[in-house]
C-alpha cells in the first residue's frame, strides 16, 4: 500500500522561490569581482534568475542541456546558477584552477553549449575556447561599461541580456531526479570524471546539511562560503544559504587573509566553510595585525584533514572550527565532527582527540569499513579499512559512463579513503589509498604525521609522502616548506614529533622545499609532490 501525501517534485527552484516569498529582503552581499562590495536580496537574485531563464529558452536551451558557469562567488553566479537549473537544463561548474588542458577536456565531454563566465577568466577562455566546438556563446558577466574588448566568439554582456529579459519564466513540473548540476572531480589520477546531481539529492542535500548537527543555518546567520561553487557546490551552500533565511556573504575572486577579514567585520559574518589553506591564511592575517573576528562563532573546514594546529589557532580567537568530510560524489558532505554531549563533556584537550576526526556520518549517509577482500572491518578504532558510502546523495555513476562498475554488490560507493571507525562512531581518515604508506606491510597514515608536523611553529607547509625503501618497501619522508627567515634544522622537526606518533612512523628524513603545490580545489598535490621527488633516495 503507498502512502497518500502529496507528490511534490523536490526540485532546487523551489528552494530560491521559498527565499524569494519568505526572506525576500535578506541580503546577499558580494565583493564584486570589478571591485565595490554590491548588495543585493533573495527576491532579486530569483527575479534575475528567472530573466537568465527567459534568455536560455531564446536562445534554444532545452531541458537536460549542460550551460556552464566559469565563475567566482557572486550574487551573479547564484542568479545563473538558480536560472539554468529552474528550466531543466544542467548548471556545469567548471573551476578555473585547473590545468587549461582539463578545462578543455572537462568542457568537450560535459558538451557544454554556453559559458558563463567572469571578468578574470575572459583570456583564459580565449585560450582554450577555440578548442572547444560544442559553446555556442560566451557571457561575460558584467556591465557594459566594465565588458572588456574579448577575442571571443558570440560574447554577451551579462546585464545587457538580464535587462532585455522578462521574469515569465515558468520554472520546474519536471521529475525530482532529473539533472542539474555537473561537476567534475579533479582527476588526481586519470581523467576528470563528472558527478552530475539531481534536483532531489541537492534538495536531500540541502536538507541535511542545514540540520543543528551539521551547518545550523537559519535565518539568525550569515554565511560566507569561500568554498567556491565550482569545489562541489560551495559544499551546498548556495543551496542551504537560501533555503533558511540566512544572510549570505560572496567573497568574489578575493580570498587573502585581509579581504576576507573585511568582509567577516564589514558584514557581521557568523559562519564561514573553506578548506584548511585558506583558513589559515585568514589566522595569519590575524596574527599579524593583531585584529581580532567579533562576530564569527564557527567555522566548518574540510577538504582535506584539518590539523591540531588550526583548530587550536581558532580557538584561541573564541571561534570553534569543525570537521567536515566530503567529496564532490557525495555532493559533497558525508560527516562532520561536531562533538557528542559526552564528548563535549571533556576537558578542551582531550576533546582534541575527536576534533582531529572527520566524525559521524550525516543522518541519509551509510558508510561502512572494507579490506581489499571486501570483508566489512570492525569499528574498533584501529582497524584501517576502505571507506564505503551509500545513500540518495551519493553517486551511482559518472556522466557518460553509466555502464561502469563504481558501486559494490550491496551499492556502496568505494570513496578511495581509508578510515577507522571508533567507538563513538566516529569516523577518521588515515589517507587516500593512493597516498598511504606501506612499510613492511603495515600502513602509515600520512596526514596523521603531516597534521602534527604542520604544528611546529617554524612550519608553513607539510607534507609526508612515501619514498621508496630497499628493505621496507616504503619509508616516510617529510617535506617541510618553512615560513619566511625560518633556518632549516631537520632534527628540530623529527624531535617535534616524538612520542606523538609510533615509533616505526617516524619519517626517515626531512626535506626543506621552497615551495609545496596546491591542487585546483586548494589542497596538497601529493602526485604533483611525488613526482618532484622522484629522484630522491632514503640516505
Ligand atoms: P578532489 O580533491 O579529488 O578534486 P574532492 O574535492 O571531491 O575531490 O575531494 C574528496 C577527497 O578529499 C576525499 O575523498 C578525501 O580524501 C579528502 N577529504 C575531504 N575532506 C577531508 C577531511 N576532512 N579530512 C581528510 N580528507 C578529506
Amino acid at each position: 500500500m503507498l502512502g497518500l501525501m502529496q507528490n511534490w517534485p523536490l526540485t532546487v527552484d523551489r528552494i530560491i522561490d521559498h527565499a524569494a516569498r519568505w526572506h525576500g529582503a535578506r541580503e546577499v552581499v558580494t565583493r564584486s569581482v570589478e571591485g565595490p562590495i554590491v548588495r543585493s536580496t533573495y527576491g532579486e537574485i530569483r527575479n534575475r534568475a528567472k530573466r537568465i531563464s527567459s534568455v536560455l529558452r531564446d536562445w534554444g536551451v532545452q531541458p537536460g542541456d549542460r550551460v556552464a558557469t566559469l565563475a567566482w562567488n557572486t550574487d551573479k553566479h547564484m542568479e545563473t546558477w538558480y536560472g539554468i537549473m529552474g528550466i531543466g537544463a544542467v548548471c556545469h561548474t567548471l573551476n578555473p584552477r585547473l590545468f587549461p588542458e582539463q578545462i578543455i577536456y572537462i568542457i568537450n565531454h560535459a558538451e557544454d553549449r554556453i559559458v558563463f563566465t567572469d571578468l578574470t577568466f575572459t583570456p583564459l577562455l580565449e585560450a582554450i575556447l577555440p578548442h572547444c566546438p560544442t559553446v555556442e556563446r560566451v557571457v561575460i558577466m558584467t556591465d557594459e561599461r566594465s565588458m572588456p574588448a574579448a577575442r571571443l566568439p558570440r560574447v554577451e554582456c551579462y546585464e545587457t541580456i538580464l535587462a532585455q529579459a522578462s521574469e515569465g519564466a515558468a520554472w520546474g513540473g519536471f521529475d525530482e531526479n532529473t539533472a542539474c548540476g555537473l561537476c567534475y572531480t579533479s582527476g588526481t589520477t586519470g581523467n576528470p570524471k563528472g558527478v552530475l546531481y539531481s534536483h532531489r539529492s541537492n534538495y536531500l542535500h540541502t536538507l541535511m546539511t542545514m540540520q543543528a548537527t551539521v551547518m545550523a543555518a537559519s535565518p539568525k546567520e550569515t554565511i560566507l562560503p569561500i568554498v567556491p561553487m565550482f569545489h562541489a557546490n560551495a559544499w551546498g551552500l548556495a543551496f542551504s544559504g537560501p533555503a533558511s533565511g540566512a544572510k549570505l556573504v560572496m567573497p568574489g575572486a578575493k580570498m587573502d587573509g585581509e579581504s576576507i577579514y573585511e568582509l567577516i567585520e564589514g558584514e557581521g559574518v557568523t559562519f564561514s566553510s573553506a578548506v584548511p589553506t585558506v583558513f589559515q591564511g585568514l589566522l595569519a592575517y590575524l596574527h599579524e595585525s593583531g585584529k581580532r573576528l567579533s562576530t564569527m562563532h564557527s567555522v566548518l573546514i574540510g577538504g582535506s584533514a584539518v590539523p591540531e594546529s588550526l583548530i587550536r589557532g581558532f580557538y584561541e580567537f573564541g571561534i570553534e572550527v569543525v570537521q567536515g568530510w566530503g567529496m564532490t560524489e557525495t555532493s559533497p558532505v558525508g560527516a562532520l565532527a561536531r562533538l557528542t554531549p559526552e564528548l563535549e563533556k571533556l576537558p578542551y584537550d582531550e576533546g582534541m582527540k575527536w576534533r582531529i576526526k572527520q566524525g559521524l556520518p550525516l543522518m541519509g549517509v551509510e558508510m561502512k569499513l572494507k579490506d581489499d577482500a571486501g570483508r566489512e572491518l570492525p569499528h574498533d578504532g584501529k582497524t584501517f579499512g576502505r571507506l564505503m558510502v551509500r545513500g540518495a546523495t551519493v553517486a551511482g555513476a559518472y556522466f557518460k559512463e553509466e555502464g561502469g562498475d563504481v558501486l559494490d554488490a550491496e551499492g556502496f560507493f568505494d570513496t578511495g579513503d581509508v578510515a577507522t571507525f571508533d567507538e563513538h562512531g566516529f569516523m577518521q581518515i588515515t589517507d587516500r589509498a593512493k597516498d598511504v604508506i606501506k612499510s613492511g606491510g603495515e600502513w602509515i597514515s600520512s596526514i596523521e604525521i603531516e597534521n602534527i608536523a604542520v604544528g611546529h611553529p617554524k612550519v608553513e607547509l607539510a607534507a609526508v609522502i612515501g619514498a621508496a625503501h630497499p628493505k621496507w618497501d616504503e619509508r616516510p619522508v617529510l617535506i617541510v616548506k618553512l615560513k619566511p627567515g625560518e633556518g632549516e634544522d631537520k632534527q628540530e622537526h623529527l624531535e617535534f614529533l616524538q612520542g606523538k606518533i609510533a615509533k616505526w612512523w617516524m619519517p626517515d628524513d626531512v626535506v626543506f622545499v621552497d615551495d609545496i603545490p596546491l591542487g585546483a580545489t586548494g589542497k596538497i598535490d601529493k602526485k604533483l609532490l611525488r613526482e618532484r621527488m622522484k629522484a630522491y633516495v632514503v640516505p
